[in-house]
C-alpha cells in the first residue's frame, strides 16, 4: 500500500509547499564538546576548482588585489579585469600578461565578483604555478558559503525542507572532517566526487542555500568527534558497512540500516548489458586473460547482499577479481552499485542491480522519501548514522 500511496503525498507536498514550513527540530543540537573543539580549528575550506590547465580565463567584476601568498605583501591593487588570460608562460606566473610570483591570492572587493572560465566564486583565489608548468586554483571560502554552491549538484533544490537541511549537515560535516587531514597539500576538498560536487556561486539556489542557513555551524559528531558523514544516491533497501570499503570503522557508519524509503529512486533498480566481446576485451585491457568468457558469477557478498568478488571462468583460465574493479572498470554510472548479479544470456553479459553509489551512511532518495512522509532532518540522520548526535560547532 505504501509504495502506491507515496507519489500521492510527493505530489500534493510538492503543490502545496506549505508542509515545507515545518516546527524546529525535535531534538536540538547539543553545544560544542572540548574534545571536539579539539578537532576543529576554522570554518574556511580550500576547493580545488582547476587543476592542470595551463591557461584559464579570469574575470573580476569590481576592485580587487593580487598579493604574494608567501609574503603576503600586496602586489597590485586595481579594479575590473575582463576575460583576460591567467596562465603559465615561460616559467612563470602571467596574469594579463604580466609576471607574477609562482603563488599569489588574488582577492575582490565584492562577494562572487571573481570568475574563473566565466564561473564566479565567493571567498578568494589562490593560484598556483605547479613544477609541471600547470596551473591550480584554489578556493578559499566560509564553510557556509561553499555548501551552498554544492547542495543544488548533490541533491534537488526542489526536495520538501528536512531532506535539505539533512544534506547540508552531512555535507558540512563531511568537509570539516576531511579537512582536519589535509594540511600539507595546497587544498581540502575536491570540487568532484572524490569530495563533494561544487559549482562556486552560480549553483546557488534560494531553497539550498535555506536549508545551509537553517542548520548554520551544526555537524554530526560520534563520541564527541565529526565523522566522515559519506552519503550516496539510493541504497536499494539497505546501506552498506564504510569497512567493506575503506578502512574506517564507526558505528555511524557500520551500515545494515533498513531502507524502506527510497524504493520510488530511478536507481532502486536498474539492469545493464554489454557484448561478453567487450567484457573478454576490458578485461585484457586490466591483464586479466582468461580467454573466451564461459561464465561469470559473484562469488562472495557482504553482510548486506554487495557483491564483493566475480569468478570468471574462460576458454584459457580462470580469474576472481573484486566487484569494486569490476564496477569501476565497467564505468560507476553504467554499474551503478555493487549491489548485483551477473547474468550471461545470448552473447551478453547482463547486470541487475539495485541502488546507486557506495552505499555507506545517508541514501539520499531514502532522505527524500522520509521528509515526504513528514519526517525532520534529525530524524533522518538518526536512521542513517546511528548513535551520532547533532553538534553545534558555531553560531553566528
Ligand atoms: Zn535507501
Amino acid at each position: 500500500m505504501r509504495k502506491r500511496a507515496l507519489p500521492l503525498i510527493a505530489v500534493s507536498v510538492w503543490i502545496s509547499g506549505s508542509v515545507y514550513c515545518l516546527p524546529a527540530p525535535l531534538r536540538p543540537p547539543v553545544a560544542t564538546t572540548a574534545s571536539f573543539q579539539a578537532g576543529f580549528e576554522s570554518r574556511d575550506i580550500r576547493v580545488l576548482i582547476s587543476q592542470g590547465q595551463e591557461l584559464l580565463k579570469l574575470t573580476i567584476m569590481g576592485g580587487y588585489r593580487v598579493i604574494d601568498a608567501k609574503s603576503q605583501k600586496t602586489l597590485s591593487i586595481s579594479r575590473r579585469l575582463v576575460g583576460v588570460n591567467l596562465r603559465t608562460q615561460n616559467g612563470a606566473l602571467m596574469i594579463a600578461g604580466v609576471r607574477f610570483p609562482d603563488v599569489v591570492e588574488i582577492h575582490a572587493d565584492q562577494p562572487a565578483d571573481l570568475f574563473i572560465n566565466n564561473r564566479p566564486f565567493r571567498g578568494f583565489l589562490s593560484v598556483h604555478r605547479q613544477v609541471d608548468g600547470t596551473l591550480a586554483v584554489v578556493n578559499h571560502i566560509d564553510v557556509e558559503d561553499y555548501l551552498y554552491g554544492v547542495l543544488y549538484h548533490e541533491v534537488g533544490s526542489w526536495w520538501p525542507m528536512e531532506s535539505l537541511k539533512a544534506q547540508a549537515i552531512a555535507a558540512r560535516t563531511y568537509a570539516l572532517y576531511e579537512k582536519q587531514f589535509t594540511k600539507s597539500r595546497i587544498f581540502d576538498v575536491y570540487n568532484n566526487q572524490s569530495s563533494q560536487m561544487y559549482g562556486g556561486a552560480d549553483s546557488e539556489r534560494s531553497r539550498s542555500s535555506e536549508a545551509v542557513d537553517a542548520t548554520r555551524g551544526q555537524v554530526l559528531t560520534f563520541q564527541g568527534r565529526m565523522f566522515a558523514a559519506y552519503y550516496h544516491a539510493t541504497c536499494g533497501g539497505e546501506t552498506r558497512d564504510s569497512s567493506d570499503l575503506w578502512k574506517v570503522k564507526l558505528p555511524p557508519l557500520s551500515g545494515g540500516v533498513k531502507c524502506s524509503y527510497c524504493w520510488f529512486s530511478p536507481h532502486y533498480s536498474w539492469s545493464t548489458k554489454m557484448d561478453i566481446s567487450k567484457m573478454e576485451e576490458l578485461l585484457n585491457a586490466h591483464g586479466i586473460s582468461v580467454g573466451a568468457i564461459q561464465s561469470m558469477t559473484v562469488v562472495s557478498r557482504s553482510n548486506t547482499g554487495r557483491a564483493l568478488l566475480a569468478e570468471i571462468k574462460g576458454s584459457v583460465g580462470d580469474n576472481t577479481i573484486s566487484a569494486k574493479d569490476l564496477r569501476l572498470w565497467v564505468g560507476p554510472t553504467v554499474v551503478r552499485s555493487e549491489n548485483f548479479e551477473i547474468h550471461l544470456r545470448w552473447g551478453k553479459i547482463i547486470f541487475d542491480g539495485k541502488g546507486w553509489g557506495h552505499g555507506v551512511g545517508m541514501c539520499q532518495w531514502g532522505a527524500l522519501g522520509q521528509s515526504i512522509l513528514g519526517k525532520k532532518h534529525d530524524e533522518i540522520l538518526e536512521l542513517y548514522y546511528p548513535g551520532s548526535q547533532l553538534t553545534r560547532i558555531y553560531e553566528a
